[in-house]
């Protein structure tokens, strides 16, 4: 375990016990959330070590790296996705110009072959070796293991994404640095995150689902995260709701209060929490942003 003293985001020393959550998922571990006085960024402190966090990934609810089709909840969460992946490429050819994109955290690389066939020249960045492994045999798509924004050169790239991936990394101010040094003029940022302001998250308190200790290690408003992308000379041109998101987080929040997903409960809340954001009385449960980079 790592005990952060300064804030990922501002290095300030100062911050406040904000939350106490566990690893409902796989460890059983209890960990802190705390925030930073000065940003308001909230993050995972103590945490566990660059080397030990691999563990906390092998959860058999861990379904976004693999594609295995078993049960209503699995057969729902993949019809879900395969929609999912066209209105992000929708999403990506609205905002950006068809040329250089790269996707951070591509996984097994259907929404990147979605957008390669788009005509976009696409590469992806994977840790995981099984996901990537399945990108480029299924997909013949370019996947870079390294996570290290340093390999790129400036302003390589026309368009970025980051699907629900910000939230993961480590040296979150140095990402947000190369991010915007690799990233061309007037090229586009995408980035999805959680949103600990949401109805659901509210609701649910220490046993929402989106709050998923250890593995995410930054917790985003709406505030914050704007506050940091124009701190780096990007400027917000549209924020969009995931509204499936709400129903899996509020699904996946009943089994770790209750021990069953009620899903009756679930897509209720999943309701609230989308028609509460509809007439602004609260946010999204996740929240996609889009920036332009301006130099
Ligand atoms: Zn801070």
């Amino acid at each position: 375990m790592i005990n952060l003293k300064n804030c990922p985001n501002c290095k300030s020393i100062e911050n406040d016990q904000f939350l106490t959550s566990k690893d409902y998922s796989t460890s059983k571990e209890i960990f802190n959330i705390v925030k930073c006085k000065n940003c308001e960024l909230l993050f995972t402190n103590p945490r566990p070590s660059e080397n030990e966090i691999g563990k906390y990934y092998l959860s058999n609810n861990y379904i976004s790296h693999t594609n295995n089709n078993k049960g209503f909840f699995n057969f729902m969460y993949q019809t879900v996705r395969k929609y999912a992946i066209e209105s992000k490429t929708k999403l990506l050819l609205k905002h950006s110009i068809i040329g250089h994109h790269l996707d951070i955290g591509s996984g097994t690389g259907e929404y990147l072959n979605s957008c390669s066939k788009e005509g976009y020249k696409c590469i992806g960045i994977e840790p995981s070796k099984i996901a990537r492994e399945q990108a480029e045999n299924n997909f013949n798509l370019m996947i870079k293991e390294n996570i290290d924004l340093k390999q790129f050169s400036n302003d390589t790239f026309d368009s970025i994404s980051m699907w629900h991936v910000l939230e993961h990394v480590y040296k979150l101010d140095e990402t947000i640095k190369n991010l915007s040094r690799i990233i061309n003029n007037n090229g586009t940022l995408i980035i999805a995150v959680p949103n600990y302001m949401s109805f659901d998250a509210k609701f649910y308190k220490k046993y929402w689902a989106a709050w998923d200790l250890p593995i995410h290690l930054n917790h985003f408003s709406p505030k914050t995260i704007i506050n940091i992308f124009e701190k780096n000379n990007f400027k917000l041109k549209k924020k969009k709701g995931m509204i499936f998101d709400s129903f899996y987080v509020s699904l996946l929040s009943n089994q770790y209060k209750n021990g069953r997903k009620q899903y009756l409960k679930g897509f209720l809340i999943g309701l609230l929490s989308n028609i509460s954001a509809f007439f602004k009385i609260s946010d999204y449960s996740s929240i996609i942003y889009i920036f332009k980079r301006e130099k």
